[in-house]
């Protein structure tokens, strides 16, 4: 994904070298030290969910990798609780520019729900879909069914709680297909099949505000400070990471397209927790995005940072 941004930071690479002002990484404050902090998210089992939909191969909308993946995340939420009744599949067919169906091709988000007395409110996302490689077996362990585990791993303590304390706005869960593009992200659309088609239902599906997890599986990750995502939400995670791991994790200026960016057009609060350096990651769109390479310790700090975060999100989207 996101050549653009490549574009962009060669740019500003390019600015800075004519400026002759190199811009260091900025280092840490004294007080932005990394405390001792202890995950609130299960890392070895989100790395189990992982390879439980790796073990379906690649998942490229319309295959058999696809379905299998989608049965597996569906049992997942069953075994964390959610009931039947509150996870649906959403099917859709849409224009792709992919040989050999030129054509239509047919996706499917799957959306949940953790009920509240109100139908609105936050989603937690990532997107399910791997991208199509002709050359290669891409598996996308980072790309994204990391991110797909650790939000199912993560809302596994919301469900317990939601049934001694029942909940007062809904919890929404979206796993996005078709996030990838199959031949140029930048030309006819070729992107965020799944996301672009929700926010037509979001009367149906009264979503208030969206967190996007995708690629936050690589060793000591740091986030974007993603220029397109709601500063409110941004600010609620930076003064939470702050709180729980001592410093701000949604470190690094950075302009994301993803699956938030529909939600964002539609006027949907958002914020994309997203890897600053996906695209310079020497594993990105290869065959080496496998789960031997997945950094627990970093899953453990992104999922315990949002569970963190998730009541005052809550929150600030349900006004
Ligand atoms: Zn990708």
């Amino acid at each position: 994904m996101l050549r653009s941004i490549m574009l962009m930071l060669l740019a500003a690479l390019l600015l800075t070298a004519c400026d002759g002002k190199a811009v260091p990484a900025p280092t840490p404050e004294p007080a932005e030290q990394e405390k001792d902090w202890k995950t609130t998210v299960d890392g070895a089992a989100v790395l189990q969910r992982t390879k439980r939909i790796l073990s379906w191969g690649p998942r490229v909308a319309g295959s058999k990798g696809s379905l299998g993946t989608r049965l597996e995340i569906k049992s997942m939420l069953a075994e964390v609780g959610i009931a039947a009744k509150d996870i649906i599949e959403q099917s859709f067919e849409a224009k792709t520019p992919n040989p050999p169906t030129q054509g239509k091709t047919t996706f499917t988000n799957i959306i949940a729900r953790i009920p509240g007395r109100n139908t609105r409110g936050l989603a937690l996302a990532a997107h399910y879909d791997s991208k199509h490689f002709e050359e290669f077996k891409f598996l996308g362990a980072n790309d994204a069914a990391s991110s797909v585990a650790l939000v199912i791993e993560l809302v596994k303590a919301e469900v317990v709680r939601a049934k001694t304390t029942p909940r007062e706005n809904t919890l929404w869960l979206l796993f996005f297909d078709g996030e990838e593009a199959y031949v140029d992200w930048h030309t006819n659309n070729d992107n965020t099949y799944g996301s672009r088609e929700f926010v037509k239902h979001l009367a149906e599906y009264p979503v208030r505000g969206l967190v996007l997890v995708d690629m936050v599986g690589t060793k000591n990750i740091l986030l974007a400070d993603d220029a397109n995502s709601s500063a409110h939400l941004k600010d609620i995670l930076k003064r939470t990471s702050r709180d729980v791991l001592g410093y701000n994790l949604l470190a690094r200026p950075f302009s994301a397209v993803d699956d938030h960016v529909p939600f964002r057009d539609a006027k949907v609060p958002c914020v994309d927790l997203i890897d600053h350096a996906f695209d310079t990651s020497t594993w990105w769109h290869t065959v080496h995005d496998t789960l031997e390479n997945l950094d627990q310790r970093s899953l453990e700090k992104v999922g315990t940072m949002l569970a963190a975060a998730l009541p005052a999100l809550e929150q600030a989207v349900n006004q």
